[in-house]
């Protein structure tokens, strides 16, 4: 007997599980555009392009391949809008004998596909997703009896456990696990940094983004010079394009910051990475094998391969073991909205203004934009976790719920108190300045915290300094902070809590 299989949008890897073992001849792959899928969350127009032409182009393949694929494309007025319609509906027309999919990367759809089998009264066969470099229970087993969860430690786990950067003796390549000192330089232009990678839209594309376009005008973002890959092979392209030129240089500037270019040296991978185009294991091979091949130095590699073997599958882990408490986490006791600028970019404060402009465009913007200048701000500003999550998860090509949320409520927000990270990533203007040339082009000046032109992020600092003492104040990590805030004169702690009090009352103004 038949069996039904449902490949979801970010499942666009040829081996994946559900089709472990399918019979081409008599299964049915269904995939499908859905408008629940589509509008649960603020999606940006590029993410719903790459997405619905990836799949479009994925189900070709199969197809071209031999299997059976039903493929529903978005339509306002489809009948089916969810995809448990459409499973249905099918599974009425197959009387399959089970429904098989692969886990799904997001908890509200976990649930909800964990009760199909009631509903279309057919068993509902959920497999693992091998795509991980370690499983759930990897984690779990690893994560059991500590008393915090730091990525370094389960980072040397993984590189134990595959072998990267390992030499014979299972010492760390180079002799040092992490070599992330070497890696804060501020970019001043030079080296040049590369020409970013580009597919131009095929047909299939430009189908793609008319649709969005005539049906997700309320959408945030714009799909203008839409030039993601969408399938494996560019996907592949993108890579080896990234490895030839701007892996060298990743190290170096990983947290460098420029008013000029929006990509720098990053990899741009992690929209392919998370929707199944690139394998996470190969790239980190492929970038390993340029160093043994002398074409990237250590500090570049190791600290790529650290963000995917060690931050991707760190904060999957905890995603899993935590949820669905984890969402509602919120210790620091935030209660502000997030400001109207965040949509806009509509802002003096020029770092933030060019990382929501590059959000806006691009569906993109690198990592130490969305920790250390619009994380930074809301963690500043006590924005409620929930909003700037909601936030981060629609604006982003690469968003999804499982690697989203610990990024933003545990790393950013510090909302689960600490248990991702062991200390708050919040700092002054002084850290955007070192980062960065955007201060030299700003509004407000940096070097100033008290008055009318002073830069935001200097009095926010302090002030959320100020009010979380007792959240933070025995920290080991945080005592030099208090030390610095307690020898402050008391007529300038006065001004500074006064100036960030007035910033927080106009805070869309600024
Ligand atoms: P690079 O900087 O070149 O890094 C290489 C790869 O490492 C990425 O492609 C990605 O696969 C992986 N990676 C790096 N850092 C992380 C991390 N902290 N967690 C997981 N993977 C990581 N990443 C997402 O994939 N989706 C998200 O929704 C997402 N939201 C984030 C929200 C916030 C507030 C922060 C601080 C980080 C978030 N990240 C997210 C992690 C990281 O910023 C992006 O993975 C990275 O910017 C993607 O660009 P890149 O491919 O050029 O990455
Ligand atoms: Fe950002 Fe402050 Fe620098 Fe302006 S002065 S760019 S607000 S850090």
């Amino acid at each position: 007997m038949a069996n039904l299989i449902l490949i979801l949008g970010d499942q666009l890897t040829p081996d994946i599980s559900a089709l472990d073992d399918a019979d081409k001849q008599h299964d049915r792959i269904v995939m499908a555009e859905v408008h629940d899928e589509a509008s649960y969350t603020n999606h940006h127009k590029k993410k719903l392009v790459l997405l619905f032409s990836a799949m479009r182009h994925f189900a070709k393949q199969l197809e071209e391949d031999g299997w059976q694929v039903h493929y529903q494309r978005y339509h306002p007025d489809n009948e089916h809008r969810s995809l448990e319609a459409v499973v249905a509906a099918q599974a009425k027309d197959l009387k399959p004998e089970r429904i098989i999919t692969t886990e799904c990367g997001e908890w509200r759809l976990h649930a909800q596909i964990s009760e199909w089998h009631k509903e279309l009264d057919l068993p509902v066969e959920i497999r693992p997703d091998t795509r991980f470099i370690a499983t759930k229970q990897d984690f779990q087993d690893w994560a059991e009896g500590r008393k915090q969860l730091r990525m370094e430690y389960f980072y040397r786990e993984m590189r134990r456990k595959t072998g990267l950067l390992m030499d014979p003796d299972g010492k760390p390549e180079g002799g040092e696990w992490n070599y992330d000192a070497d890696n804060r330089r501020k970019w001043t232009g030079k080296p040049a940094a590369p020409a970013t990678f580009r597919v131009e839209p095929d047909d299939t594309t430009q189908e793609v983004i008319d649709l969005v376009n005539e049906h997700f005008t309320d959408h945030f973002g714009t799909t203008d010079d839409f030039h993601f890959a969408v399938t494996a092979e560019d996907a592949n392209q993108a890579l080896a394009h990234f490895i030839d030129y701007a892996l060298p240089c990743f190290g170096d500037f990983q947290d460098a910051m420029s008013d000029h270019e929006d990509w720098l040296f990053h990899a741009i991978l992690s929209p392919y990475i998370n929707s199944g185009l690139l394998d996470p294991l190969a790239v980190c091979e492929a970038a390993t094998q340029a160093w043994y091949a002398g074409r990237a130095p250590i500090n570049a590699v190791e600290g790529f391969v650290r963000q995917i073997l060690g931050w991707r599958e760190f904060v999957r882990g905890i995603y899993w073991m935590n949820m669905p408490g984890y969402a509602e986490e919120n210790r620091l006791g935030n209660t502000r909205s997030l400001p109207w600028f965040y949509w806009t970019g509509d802002t003096k404060m020029r770092c933030m203004h060019k990382a929501i402009d590059s959000t806006r465009r691009n569906a993109y913007a690198h990592h130490i934009q969305r920790l250390m200048v619009t994380g930074n701000f809301a963690l500043l500003a006590g924005i409620k976790p929930e909003e700037i999550c909601d936030w981060y998860l629609g604006v982003y090509a690469d968003a999804y719920d499982w690697v989203e949320l610990p990024n933003v409520l545990g790393m950013v927000m510090h909302a689960d108190g600490g248990y991702l990270g062991s200390k708050p990533y919040a700092a002054s203007g002084k850290y955007i300045q070192r980062q960065s040339d955007h201060c030299a082009n700003c509004h407000y000046n940096v070097n100033k915290s008290t008055e009318e032109d002073a830069c935001p992020f200097n009095a926010l600092y302090w002030h959320f300094i100020d009010r979380h003492r007792d959240d933070f104040a025995k920290n080991p990590r945080m005592g030099m902070m208090y030390r610095n805030w307690d020898k402050q004169k008391p007529e300038k702690k006065e001004a500074l809590l006064n100036r960030a009090n007035k910033l927080l009352d106009q805070i869309e103004q600024l």
